[in-house]
């Protein structure tokens, strides 16, 4: 019998999926450009649904029309070489999904050539991991939407379902909109994580909490608004147990993480949009300054750093939980402004209510919030900023005191809270009438003869500034 689809890559995420293809009753051809991956996966995973195949023509031949060909292997040059190696044998109406973590750019640019060679294209988004590979990941689908019919079927089967028992997978937008999506998830995805970290800095090296308590902390924090699945695994990580010494794992980990690929990609393209994504870009120096420990530790000891004490209140572990709450908002936020502005950049028309409502399972930043994010889409499609919603203004309104209290509170105890200040940052220039770029536009003018606009009268103008200090 025929393969209905064939997934392209036998690595980690490859062969999860096809378990997923083929556990959903599918039947799955599997290929990887070397044997041994394939010979490895049906050897360990024998299924009545799944072939291997160790050619590209046999694989080609052994598939219904149109053919779906679903790849999962390494980004970059290793995409667009299992793109050449598949054209020579396709037909017109046949579909190549690439569901690596491909820049959206390299999408657009394969997009157009695919298309170009009478085929069809799609650059799919893939969240969720191993584990939502093979039990149901988010899904973002982008590329030639007539086509969408034709993956539909498979790709909202193998999804993730959402608490209403929706699938999460929608059609994204044309060209390199689902790979864009996916980005910018892990733009938030970074901003979400690093706000987490720093909640953690604060009970723990501001209050002094131990991390027994912390797991307390924010289990208890799960149960309510923050509810999510990064609060849940955080809140388990702290109970963890060192496999190989005394006390927690967690303080046994080297306090030093990279930065690369996706996370960066998104505030490369918000500066190239004219977005402000400040506090995942802050997410992302945080990576960096984390990456030089040795310096860190170095310059620790030597007494740079002078602290002033800190009033630990009884409201202290309830300000950190709105701070983060509102601080959450301010990033989704910046994520969501950078999708209404490639929307609008790239002619995608993006429903970022939908767009919201496939995160609510099956993804890293899957959340209970998610909802409200939807909501606030569906009252109002064309919303600005989030922050605007009537939801998420009141939840600015009434928590912002805490997230002033607590960044005040960290910068006083030198506990580095960069994402955090840039939410309150972004908060406050939002919602500012002055914010000084009268004194930049008369610096331009009067170094460069930049001119500048007036509050008081139309028109462009240039002055001659008078030097009145000696320097
Ligand atoms: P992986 O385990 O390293 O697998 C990479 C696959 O690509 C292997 O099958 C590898 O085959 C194949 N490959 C490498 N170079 C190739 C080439 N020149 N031509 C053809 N095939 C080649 O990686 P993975 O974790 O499955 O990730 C695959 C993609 O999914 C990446 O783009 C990744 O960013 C993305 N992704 C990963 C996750 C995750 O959580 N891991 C989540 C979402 C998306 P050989 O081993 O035989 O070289």
């Amino acid at each position: 019998m025929k393969s209905n689809i064939a997934v392209i890559g036998m690595g980690v995420m490859g062969s999860c999926l096809a378990l997923n293809m083929a556990n959903h009753n599918f039947k799955v051809a599997v290929y990887n450009y070397t044997p041994d991956l394939t010979e490895a996966f049906v050897k360990n995973h024998p299924h009545d649904n799944i072939t291997a195949f160790y050619d590209v023509k046999s694989l080609v031949e052994g598939m219904t029309r149109p053919r779906k060909f679903f790849i999962m292997v390494t980004a970059g040059k290793a995409v667009d070489s299992v793109i050449e190696s598949l054209l020579p044998y396709l037909d017109k109406e046949d579909i190549i999904m690439d569901g690596g973590n491909s820049f959206f750019k390299d999408t657009q640019r394969r997009y157009e050539y695919v298309t170009s060679k009478g085929f069809k294209y799609f650059g799919v988004g893939v969240s969720g991991g191993e584990e939502g590979a093979l039990n149901g990941p988010a899904l973002m689908p982008g590329g030639n939407k007539e086509s969408y019919k034709e993956i539909k079927e498979v790709l909202e089967a193998i999804s993730a379902k959402a608490e209403d028992g929706k699938p999460c997978c929608t059609y994204i937008g044309e060209n390199g909109a689902g790979h864009y999506v996916k980005m910018v998830h892990n733009g938030i995805e970074y901003a979400d994580m690093q706000l987490i970290a720093e909640a953690y800095l604060l009970l723990k090296h501001v209050s002094g909490y131990e991390n027994f308590q912390i797991a307390d902390i924010f289990n208890e924090w799960n149960q309510g608004e923050l509810n999510s699945f990064l609060i849940g695994i955080t809140a388990d990580i702290f109970k963890e147990k060192d496999d190989l010494g005394e006390g927690e794992l967690v303080d046994k980990i080297l306090d030093s993480a990279g930065q690369k690929g996706t996370g960066r990609w998104t505030s490369l393209a918000a500066l190239e949009q004219g977005v402000n994504t400040s506090i995942m870009t802050s997410a992302c120096n945080a990576r960096n300054i984390s990456s030089f420990y040795e310096k860190r530790q170095q310059l620790a000891e030597s007494g740079l750093k002078k602290v002033l004490p800190v009033e630990i209140d009884a409201d202290f572990v309830e300000d950190v939980r709105r701070s983060l709450y509102t601080a959450k908002i301010a990033a989704y936020a910046q994520g969501l402004a950078l999708y209404k502005s490639a929307s609008e950049t790239y002619d995608w028309n993006l429903n970022l209510g939908d767009i919201a409502s496939i995160f609510r399972a099956g993804c890293i930043i899957q959340a209970r919030f998610l909802n409200n994010i939807t909501n606030a889409y569906q009252q109002e499609p064309n919303l600005d900023n989030l922050i605007e919603n009537e939801f998420f203004a009141e939840k600015v309104k009434n928590n912002q005191q805490c997230l002033r209290k607590i960044v005040a509170k960290a910068i006083l105890a030198g506990v580095p809270v960069p994402a955090f200040a840039n939410a309150i940052s972004y908060i406050d220039g939002l919602s500012t009438k002055v914010v000084g770029a009268n004194l930049i536009q008369a610096q331009r003018d009067y170094f460069g003869a930049h001119t500048y606009k007036r509050i008081d009268r139309e028109g462009s103008f240039h002055h001659q500034w008078q030097k009145h200090f000696d320097r």
